[in-house]
């Protein structure tokens, strides 16, 4: 693999997805503002940028993974951004897979076609973008078994696949531009429905007599079985792997499920489609986190918004 790739933004997530990268054997050259992030790549003997168009300007493929929308229309088109500058663009991929609306996915992936038209551009060889956000967190991104939900142009989709199955497992083609974006966010909200559902089942099972441990049997086998039943249970106990088991610690934030409501229910406003379940989610993890849980495990809805609770 000849290709010389940039990863910016080094994180939780990050760091692990530019290592998978670097043990398939691409040769990689990241950035990332927060200096102590940089500097584990630097004692590996990576090669490092001080901004986003330097990365550009010496990568053929550019990924990014990073906190907000703002964050990535930064890295992209502010000051010494990806796309700074007049100079024809010299990688021939970008991909995206922080969790963003998908509007700025959109915006991105006109920005770069406008771009080449002005450019003259519009051959094989023009610089697409793919919007490509992760399921799995961060012990998927670890052992390079996420699931990347990628929008963008299905040849593009389909040359990136050898960069997506280094760092995943699956990988599933959502459609055009901005459609990973939005299906990643669909899969968080009724994954928060659903924790909240099951959560406040398991609060009324209890109050009514019947174990937690009674009551998972009975969903598992029966119409209530789902993820947040048979493998992310969120009562201490039932499930020894799931964080609710290890006292909330791990897992996926609540910090990260209210981002990624907050993101649902603007989408919804966006396309005038009333989502009360993910307004009254989203009113759940707010409050959650104003009440300091917000590194928890978004499982611990059910310790903290219904035990010992009474109306
Ligand atoms: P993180 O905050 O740990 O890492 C983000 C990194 O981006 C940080 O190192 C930060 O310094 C860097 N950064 C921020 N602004 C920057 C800029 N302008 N230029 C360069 N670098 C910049 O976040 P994370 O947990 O790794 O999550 C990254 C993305 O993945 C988010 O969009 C998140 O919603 C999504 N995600 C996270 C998880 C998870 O479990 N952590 C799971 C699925 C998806």
């Amino acid at each position: 693999k000849a290709q010389n790739m940039g990863f910016i933004g080094l994180g939780n997530m990050g760091f692990h997805m530019a290592k998978n990268l670097i043990n398939a054997g691409y040769k990689l050259t990241v950035h990332d503002i927060n200096h102590n992030a940089v500097n584990k790549f630097k004692e590996m003997g990576i090669a490092t940028k001080e901004t986003p168009f330097d990365i550009a300007e010496s990568s053929d493929i550019v990924i990014t993974m990073l906190p907000s929308s703002a964050n990535v229309l930064e890295v992209y088109t502010g000051r010494n951004g990806l796309l700074h500058g007049n100079n024809p663009l010299r990688p021939w991929l970008f991909i995206d897979s922080s969790t963003v609306d998908p509007l700025t996915s959109r915006t991105i992936s006109e920005e770069i076609s406008n771009r080449l038209l002005k450019e003259c551009r519009g051959d094989s060889s023009s610089p697409v973008m793919l919007d490509a956000p992760v399921s799995g967190g961060v012990p998927g991104a670890e052992s390079g078994t996420l699931t990347f939900m990628v929008g963008g142009s299905k040849e593009a989709f389909k040359a990136a696949r050898p960069v997506f199955q280094s760092m995943g497992r699956q990988t599933v083609y959502c459609g055009a531009a901005g459609n990973g974006a939005a299906a990643k966010i669909c899969n968080n909200l009724a994954m928060a429905v659903s924790m909240v559902g099951v959560s406040e089942a398991f609060a009324l099972g209890q109050r009514l007599g019947v174990s937690a441990t009674v009551l998972t049997d009975i969903f598992n086998s029966s119409s209530a079985r789902c993820w947040s039943s048979d493998t992310y249970n969120p009562v201490p106990g039932v499930l020894a792997s799931a964080p609710s088991s290890k006292g909330y610690s791990g897992g996926f934030s609540s910090k990260l499920m209210l981002k990624d409501l907050a993101l649902a229910f603007a989408s919804a406003n966006g396309v005038r489609l009333g989502c009360p379940l993910a307004a009254k989610a989203l009113e759940i993890y707010a409050e959650l986190c104003e009440g300091g849980h917000e590194a928890e495990d978004f499982s611990c809805v059910f310790r903290h918004h219904y035990s010992g609770k009474d109306e």
